[in-house]
């Protein structure tokens, strides 16, 4: 029978992109990791970048999402369970993440340079799913805490260098594997963790008992957190696991959970502490610093995942306008489409170049450098995470229409860029801290000008952005107000320079001209004539889209 004319002709549409190999795909990457103390973790890393860029994680972290976590606070008794229940795509995610060693990787004893190695299979797993990085990245976290306690470290010990991802919720000694979270915030104060209000008092057998609220805490189905509460000498550091020691239930309330912008398949809950068991963590009054041990990780992981959104966002583009053809031509070879694809790949060559040169202050053992890596995680976490947003609202309208469509995956990564810039301490409070590392850690700010100075005279911009320095951070140490433009100046300076030294030519002049000359910088991608944009496009896949 004739039917007529077909109605629904597909045409033009890029090739759903197939089994990919995120690690192989990606040069800069591979080219960081071989010239590092990491470099053993190639091999993994490319077995980790086949399954990372296989649809079948894609199709599970779309799932995940998709399906996010509920809570049930009571059984059909009325017993209280605080149980969150989650999608089957979560717990697979959660079991490639463990088996993978992101929770632990640095801590086992056997690995150098192990928070870069960790680095790299981070960064894969974020261009795939972000939710679960956040479990991740607590109990990897957790550890230099839970250090200034070695006997509560002990006994945990097992449970955190293990591969299995255990979900039961039974105590943590019947348990495969164990994950840790933590709760800081209140609803008078997050950045402010000062204002705490929870309080705990010592028990004659010299545990401790909360009492108090906190306004978020992620993955509540962690069998322990690290938490702040006061007691009479000051904000303390504490542990407080799920259950208590005589096998019941802890007093550690789930109220609700929050409806979240984007981080959707992972739970983030308000709780209440109601005399809540709990183990002291280092001194009594100095729960601040005892916690910044972890949030200082976090926050390298904050970075880390940005750059992963980024490459996730730049991927995604790249195959749709290799696939797409508009006005006689295909996208990709479009003059101007080149051009904004180009400015994008220069952010995210810099910003992944930061974030190893990051990575790798963790791995030292030396004291200055640990100094310099504290200042080096504040301007990146204030700066990488604040261009995430940016780079994938440009990636998504590569894709036109379609990238608004949840199908193509970017409109997940576009609700999820900006919380990075949230958690583990928001923009401003970052930029604060890095006047406060400058100031109280004075050595820093003369590493930072003698890293700088050994690539004066190579570029008029980056001599011109060099010597304003000092007077922008004169301003900023008098005038709060300031905080920005001197962590903007830092962070640039720090991407300049490294890529001026290790990018390729074409890029790196790219970069300098886009970011440093006098009459054209500017806000929007793509706004500045770069070029070279086909020797910058071929160099950021390892194979071409043709
Ligand atoms: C999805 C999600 C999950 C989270 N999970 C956890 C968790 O598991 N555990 C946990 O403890 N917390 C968690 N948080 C909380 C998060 O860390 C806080 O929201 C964050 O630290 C900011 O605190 P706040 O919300 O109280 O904002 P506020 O402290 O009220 O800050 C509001 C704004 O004011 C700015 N600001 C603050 N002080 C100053 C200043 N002196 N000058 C200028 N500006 C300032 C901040 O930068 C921010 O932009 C989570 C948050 C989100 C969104």
């Amino acid at each position: 029978m004739n039917w007529g004319n077909p109605t629904h002709q597909v045409e033009n549409q890029p090739q759903p992109p197939g089994e990919q190999n995120l690690w192989l795909d990606d040069p800069i990457l591979r080219n960081l990791v071989a010239s590092s103390d990491a470099q053993w973790i190639q091999n993994e890393a490319k077995q980790f970048g086949a399954l990372m860029g296989h649809p079948k994680t894609t199709f599970l972290a779309s799932e995940a999402n998709r399906f996010p976590p509920e809570l049930h606070t009571h059984d059909k008794y009325g017993h209280r369970i605080d149980e969150v229940t989650t999608h089957p795509s979560w717990h697979e995610l959660m079991a490639i993440a463990v088996e993978n060693k992101l929770h632990n990787l640095p801590w086992l004893q056997s690995s150098t340079a192990g928070h870069q190695a960790r680095a790299a299979m981070f960064y894969l797993f974020n261009q795939v799913e972000n939710g679960v990085a956040c479990p991740m990245s607590m109990t990897y976290a957790a550890v230099p805490s839970l250090c200034q306690e070695p006997n509560l470290y002990e006994t945990l010990r097992q449970g955190l260098d293990s591969h299995i991802y255990d979900p039961s919720f039974v105590p943590m000694k019947q348990k495969k594997g164990i994950l840790l979270g933590m709760a800081m915030t209140e609803k008078q104060g997050g950045s402010d963790v000062r204002s705490n209000t929870t309080f705990a008092q010592q028990q004659a057998d010299g545990h401790f008992r909360l009492t108090g609220h906190k306004w978020f805490c992620s993955a509540p189905m962690c069998d322990g957190f690290l938490t702040l509460a006061q007691t009479d000498a000051g904000l303390t550091c504490f542990f407080v696991p799920r259950w208590e020691p005589d096998g019941t239930r802890n007093r550690m309330l789930i109220q609700r959970l929050k409806n979240k912008l984007g981080n959707r398949s992972n739970a983030s809950s308000e709780i209440e502490y109601d005399q809540a068991y709990a183990q002291l963590v280092g001194d009594q009054g100095r729960g601040i610093a005892v916690i910044l041990n972890m949030v200082s990780h976090t926050r390298l992981d904050c970075v880390v995942g940005s750059v992963g959104m980024m490459r996730a966002g730049i991927r995604l583009a790249f195959q749709h306008v290799s696939g797409r053809s508009a006005f006689g031509k295909r996208l990709i070879d479009q003059p101007l489409m080149q051009q904004v694809l180009s400015d994008l790949v220069i952010e995210w060559e810099a910003s992944l170049r930061f974030a190893w040169l990051m990575a790798g202050t963790y791995d030292s053992e030396d004291a200055e450098t640990r100094d310099y890596g504290r200042l080096l995680t504040a301007i990146g976490k204030f700066w990488v995470c604040k261009r995430t947003p940016a780079v994938v609202a440009e990636t998504l309208e590569c894709l036109g229409g379609a990238g608004f469509i949840e199908e193509h995956h970017l409109a997940r990564f576009y609700r999820e860029a900006p919380l990075n810039s949230i958690w583990e301490g928001s923009s401003n409070v970052i930029a604060l801290d890095i006047i406060r590392t400058c100031t109280r850690l004075p050595g820093v700010l003369e590493q930072f000008m003698s890293q700088m100075q050994r690539t004066q005279g190579e570029n008029k911009g980056f001599d011109r952005a060099l010597e304003s320095l000092p007077e922008t951070y004169r301003l900023a140490v008098a005038d709060q107000a300031y905080a920005r433009q001197f962590a903007c100046l830092l962070a640039q300076l720090i991407q300049a320079q490294l890529m001026l030294a290790e990018g390729s030519t074409c890029v790196g002049d790219a970069f300098m001209t886009t970011r440093f000359s006098l009459n054209e910088t500017s806000p929007v991608f793509g706004a500045q004539r770069i070029p070279n944009t086909a020797a910058i496009l071929r160099s950021a896949f390892s194979e071409e889209f043709d």
